[in-house]
C-alpha cells in the first residue's frame, strides 16, 4: 500500500485515487525566464518518481503542468516586476520569445534527465479566459474586490484560508502578500493576493495583456494554476505537487481560490519537496549560487549523475550539493552500469529461485513508504552482491527497478557476448587447462584490446564489457 506524506494533513496516509485505476496529478510547471538551475530540477526528478512508481504500482497517471509565462513577480526584492517582462528586457526579446526561448530549454533539460513529460501541458497566456471566468465567479461570490492597482481576492472572506500551512504563524503569508504588488493603501488584508493586474503605476507599460471585464491587464499567478488544472484535470484531483516554498503562498492561495469558487477540494494530496541546497543555504537564481546542467557538464558530470545523486536523499530532505557529492553519485551509477555490462562466461543458476521476488517486494515496500528511494537504491545493491542469484536474473530485476528510477540502464546491459569474443574466451580457457599460460595471456590481451575485460573466479571468468 503507497504512503504518501500529505502536506494538508501533516501525516503519511494511504493513497487511494479517487478513481480506481487513473490517477491526476497536477505539477506547478517553470517559470520560463531563465535557465531552470538543478535546484529546480531536483523538484521536477522527484515528481518523476512519484509519477513512475505509480505507473509501476499499476495506475494509469494523467500528469498536467502549467508554463508560467506572464504574471509571476519578482519575489526576492520588494520591487514586484513580472519576471518574464523583466527578463526579456535583459535580453532583448520580447516576452513571449524569451518565454518560448526557456520553455523549449527547460524541456530539453527534462528530455536530459529521464524525466517523463506531462501528458497535458499548458501555459498561463493561452488559458487567460480560463483565469478571466475563474475571477467572474469569484467575483459574483463575493471573494473579490476592486483597488486602483488590482483586483484581489479577499482571503478574510474564506474561513478556512491558509490551512495548509496551519501551524506557522502568519508571517509568511504576509511577507509573500506585501511583495506581490506596489503598495497598494487600498488592500485591505495584508494576506490578500491579486487576480487581475491593471496596467496601472509600475505595470503602465507591461507588454502582455489582455482586455477583461475589470479593465485591461493581466493576471496574477495563483490564478494560473487554478484555471490550468481544472481545466485539464477537473476538480478535485488526486495530487498536487511542488517545492516546499509554495506552502505559504502560491498553494495556500491556490486553494482558497478553488474552493471558494466550487466548494470542493481543489486536490486530495498536496505533496512537496525540500531544497537542493549549496553550503547550507537553498540553491537559487536571486542568491547566485547556482548550477545548471551544462555547468555540471563542463565538470565532467552528465545528467543521470545528477538523477542518481537525488536518489539517494529522501525528497523530503534537504540535499546539500557538492563537487565531493556529485562524484560518489557519478562513481555509483559508472560501477552499476559496469555490473550490467558484465557476463559470466559459465551461467550459473540461482540457488533460490524466490530470492528474486522478496528483492521485488523490497523494493516496492521502499518505494511505497513515502517514496523512500536511498532505500530502494539500497535494495538493488544488496541485490547486486547476493551470491544466490544468477547474473542473469539480477539484471533482468535491475531493468524492472529502472522503470522507477530512470537511469537509462537499458542502453547499459549486456546479456550476452558476441559469438566471436565468446570463442576466444572459449579458446582461453583451454590454453589455461593446458598450463599454456603465456598464449592465454597473449589472447586476454586480445580481448581486452576488443573492449572486453576478465576477471579470473573460482566460478570461471566473468567478462565484462568497457565500453
Ligand atoms: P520556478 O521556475 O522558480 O517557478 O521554480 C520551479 C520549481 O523549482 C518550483 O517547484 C520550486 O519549488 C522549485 N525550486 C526552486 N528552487 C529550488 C531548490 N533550490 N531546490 C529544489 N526545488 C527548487
Ligand atoms: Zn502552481
Amino acid at each position: 500500500m503507497l504512503r504518501l506524506f500529505n502536506t494538508l494533513t501533516r501525516k503519511k496516509e494511504i493513497f487511494k485515487p479517487l478513481a480506481k485505476k487513473v490517477v491526476k496529478i497536477y505539477t506547478c510547471g517553470p517559470t520560463v525566464y531563465n535557465r531552470a538551475h538543478i535546484g529546480n530540477l531536483r523538484t521536477y526528478l522527484w515528481e518523476d518518481i512519484l509519477k513512475r512508481t505509480l505507473e509501476y504500482l499499476g495506475y494509469k497517471v494523467e500528469h498536467a503542468m502549467n508554463i508560467t509565462d506572464v504574471g509571476h513577480l519578482t519575489s526576492d526584492e520588494d520591487t514586484g516586476e513580472d519576471k518574464i517582462e523583466l527578463g526579456a528586457k535583459k535580453e532583448g526579446l520580447s516576452p513571449l520569445t524569451l518565454a518560448r526561448k526557456y520553455e523549449k530549454k527547460f524541456f530539453q533539460d527534462l528530455k536530459r534527465l529521464n524525466i517523463k513529460k506531462p501528458d497535458k501541458i499548458a501555459r498561463a497566456t493561452q488559458t487567460v479566459k480560463e483565469q478571466i471566468a475563474l475571477i467572474k465567479i469569484l467575483e459574483k461570490k463575493g471573494f473579490t474586490y476592486r483597488s486602483r492597482y488590482a483586483i484581489y481576492f479577499d482571503t478574510s472572506k474564506l474561513k478556512d484560508y491558509g490551512k495548509l500551512n496551519p501551524q506557522k504563524d502568519k508571517k509568511e503569508l504576509l511577507v509573500g502578500a506585501r511583495e506581490e504588488v506596489v503598495i497598494d493603501k487600498e488592500k485591505k488584508n495584508p494576506q490578500d493576493f491579486v487576480l487581475w493586474f491593471f496596467l496601472e503605476g509600475r505595470y503602465k507599460n507591461h507588454i502582455l495583456r489582455w482586455p477583461s471585464p475589470w479593465g485591461e491587464g493581466f493576471p496574477g499567478w495563483h490564478i494560473e494554476c487554478s484555471a490550468i488544472s481544472r481545466k485539464l484535470l477537473g476538480q478535485p484531483f488526486d495530487i498536487h505537487c511542488g517545492g516546499q516554498e509554495h506552502i505559504p503562498i502560491h498553494h495556500t492561495n491556490e486553494i482558497a481560490q478553488s474552493e471558494a469558487a466550487f466548494e470542493k477540494p481543489l486536490a486530495l494530496f498536496w505533496i512537496h519537496g525540500e531544497f537542493l541546497m549549496v553550503e547550507g543555504e537553498k540553491m537559487s537564481k536571486s542568491k547566485g549560487n547556482f548550477y545548471t546542467l551544462d555547468d555540471l557538464k563542463k565538470n565532467g558530470f552528465g545528467p543521470l549523475d545528477f538523477r542518481y545523486l537525488t536518489l539517494s536523499t529522501h525528497y523530503q530532505s534537504p540535499l546539500n550539493f557538492t563537487w565531493e557529492g556529485i562524484k560518489s553519485a557519478q562513481n555509483a551509477l559508472s560501477n552499476l552500469k559496469k555490473f550490467l555490462k558484465t557476463v559470466e562466461f559459465y551461467p550459473s543458476l540461482s540457488k533460490k529461485k524466490n530470492k528474486l521476488n522478496q528483492y521485488k517486494k523490497m523494493f516496492i515496500k521502499a518505494l511505497e513508504n513515502n517514496l523512500n528511494t536511498p532505500q530502494a537504491l539500497a535494495v538493488l545493491w544488496q541485490l547486486i552482491k547476493d551470491e544466490e542469484i544468477n547474473l542473469t536474473e539480477k539484471k533482468k530485476l535491475i531493468l524492472d527497478f529502472d522503470k522507477v528510477l530512470g537511469l537509462g540502464l537499458e542502453k547499459e546491459v549486456i546479456f550476452s557476448l558476441p559469438s566471436k569474443i565468446k570463442k576466444m574466451v572459449g579458446q582461453r580457457e583451454q590454453l589455461r587447462k593446458n598450463k599454456q599460460f603465456i598464449q592465454a595471456d597473449t589472447l586476454r590481451k586480445n580481448i581486452e584490446a576488443l573492449g572486453y575485460k576478465i576477471e579470473d573466479t573460482p566460478k570461471g571468468p566473468l567478462i565484462s564489457y568497457q565500453k
